[in-house]
């Protein structure tokens, strides 16, 4: 039997897109009226955070360091309210953030030009910038990173301004903030399709798999120019967790998280992330091809153990020597994100279907902006968006400039992991 609950927005996702959304609408229609059906629905699947969310995780990197102004101004203003906000502060640690540059590319000069262009100076308090030796590096936190494989390398970025934020913990803060309000009701659920009116130009609810209907009524059609073709694709990257001793944990909490391939998380954990990034592409219907994570995850980890465990590994001895070598990792996963062509996020009502908008494409850097990115979805949703992000964010915008961060794109497929 199906059931129908009536809303005035339907989120379809708790990730940072999604819950920061709900948090950001909700403040609009307080106090709520007593009166009225409730006005948010925000579903995600049980048991939220997903396990195949990009935003679930142990802990995620803070920062403001971008080649091109756009993305370091959003991140600015989050972390204004990374510092300041009682949602956020007790949980964010502004320890600093090393950028090893193995590929040698001009990424950290690029950054300090654009810091530069926007203003803000070395030792600014919202970009504590400078280039250093590798033999700096070695001899930060008691030479924690003495055996760091940094020997090709001549000078690394450090921002002693960036930091690293215990993720699923925020998450779970915004979105019981979310309900808490009163306009929100969070539903665990997976939605199986979208219902649109008969001509397919409206859409007008969604169905979970469970056969609840949220909004109003259906009809399904099979309408090309509402596919995300090549937009959105689901990149995978490699992560799992090292558990470490008091000792070794008490040394890493507030040394600076370590990019490209580090992050840290509480209770002696450490997070390492390989950074190759891969697609899974599937056949959807009939000669339409997409990248998804794989319907069975945790096979697919099984299948995949030893190959895991060889790249983190990697990753962890590149970092910090052999000295964490007699640990094994824990939680090792994949972590999915959506990611489009140019790495700007969508944030943009979809031109051929009313009521329908689409809020993600994180392409490997969205969670930073949880704290604002519900202000921007809102301010597209009332067609106030500034007209540069409108353009930057369209669904239909030109692809033809490529990737802002070419490294982070994926070059491979899941199925060549191990080969
Ligand atoms: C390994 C890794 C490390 C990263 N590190 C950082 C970092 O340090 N700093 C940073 O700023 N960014 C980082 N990112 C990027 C950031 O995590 C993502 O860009 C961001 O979390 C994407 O958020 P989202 O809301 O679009 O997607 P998601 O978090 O994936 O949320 C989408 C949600 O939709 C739900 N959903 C999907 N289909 C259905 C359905 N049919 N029914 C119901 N629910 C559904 C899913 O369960 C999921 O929870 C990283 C990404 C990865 C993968």
């Amino acid at each position: 039997m199906s059931s129908e609950i009536h809303a005035s927005y339907l989120i379809i996702g708790a990730g940072v897109f999604g819950a920061s959304t709900a948090l950001h609408l909700a403040k609009k229609y307080l106090p709520p009226a007593t009166d009225e059906p409730i006005k948010i629905i925000l579903v995600d699947r049980p048991v939220v955070p997903y396990h195949t969310s990009a935003s679930q995780d142990q802990s995620k990197v803070i920062r403001a360091d971008y080649a091109g102004p756009l993305y370091t101004r959003l991140a600015l203003e989050a972390k204004h309210l990374w510092r300041s906000d009682s949602l956020y502060k007790e949980i964010y640690h502004e320890t600093g953030l090393i950028w090893a540059d193995m590929n040698k590319t001009n990424f950290a000069k690029d950054v300090i030009a654009n810091y530069q262009h926007l203003g803000i100076v070395e030792d600014d308090n919202d970009a504590k910038y400078r280039l250093v030796p590798p033999s700096e590096i070695r001899r930060l936190h008691n030479g924690l990173f003495s055996r760091a494989d940094l020997d090709n390398i001549d000078e690394i970025f450090l921002n002693a301004s960036s930091g690293w934020v215990e993720a699923n913990k925020t998450l779970q803060n915004v979105i019981d903030a979310a309900v808490c309000t009163g306009v929100v009701k969070h539903i665990e659920a997976e939605i199986a399709r979208l219902i649109f009116d008969d001509d397919g130009h409206v859409c007008t609810g969604a169905q979970t798999v469970d056969g609840q209907i949220i909004l109003l009524i259906e009809s399904v059609p099979e309408i090309p120019e509402l596919h995300v073709g090549s937009r959105l694709s689901a990149a995978g990257l490699i992560t799992g967790i090292l558990r470490l001793s008091q000792n070794e944990a008490s040394q890493l909490r507030s040394a600076p998280a370590f990019l490209f391939a580090g992050g840290k998380s509480q209770e002696n954990e450490l997070k390492i992330t390989c950074d190759i990034s891969f697609t899974n592409t599937v056949e959807i219907f009939s000669k339409v091809y997409v990248s998804m994570p794989p319907e069975d995850c945790m096979s697919t980890y099984s299948v995949l153990s030893a190959e895991m465990n060889r790249a983190l590994a990697a990753v962890r001895e590149s970092i910090l020597g052999d000295g964490t070598r007699n640990h094994s990792f824990e939680d090792r996963r994949i972590c999915w994100d959506a990611i489009t062509p140019d790495q700007n996020f969508i944030i943009s009502a979809h031109p051929h279907c009313r009521n329908l908008f689409i809020a993600t494409g994180g392409s490997f850097h969205a969670w930073k902006f949880l704290p604002i990115l519900g202000k921007y979805v809102v301010q597209m949703l009332e067609d106030r968006l500034d007209p540069d992000l409108a353009q930057r964010w369209f669904w239909n915008r030109d692809f033809s400039a490529g990737a802002a961060n070419e490294r982070m794109m994926p070059v491979r497929e899941l199925t060549d992991i191990g080969q």
